[in-house]
């Protein structure tokens, strides 16, 4: 999609601190974090949230919450705990329609969240 924030990045056209990558998935560290580690997980291919990449690319929405689970890992996270937030629909506080998996950790996590 020409006018998505995120395809931009996946296409190098806006720059990201990219931590990892696969062959259908990019981390990115989000550009207003909001805990120690906030990395965002996103498809390379463009859908609007979750249940939309759940439905036509199974693999590839497995493929984000695995590239999650290795980032979380790398930064030292997966045994303290984190959270993977997929926002979906503006009312839950999406702002960006290219779907995205928020890593949260590093912090005391409350639950449930605001
Ligand atoms: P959401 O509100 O769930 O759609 O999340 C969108 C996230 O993208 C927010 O946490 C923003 O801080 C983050 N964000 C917006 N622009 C950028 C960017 N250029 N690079 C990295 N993260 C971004
Ligand atoms: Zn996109």
């Amino acid at each position: 999609m020409t006018d998505c924030l995120f395809c931009k990045i996946v296409e190098g056209e806006v720059p990201a601190k990219i931590v990892r990558e696969s062959e259908r998935a990019l981390a990115f560290r989000d550009i207003n974090p909001q805990a120690p580690t906030h990395v965002l997980v996103i498809p390379r291919e463009h859908r609007p949230d979750a249940a939309a990449l759940a439905a036509s690319s199974p693999e590839a929405l497995a493929e984000v919450v695995g590239l999650a689970a290795r980032v979380a890992a790398d930064e030292g996270i997966a045994d303290s705990g984190y959270r993977l937030v997929f926002n979906t629909g503006a009312g839950a506080g999406q702002t960006v329609f290219h779907v995205h998996a928020h890593l949260l950790g590093g912090r005391g996590l409350n639950w449930p969240p605001g």
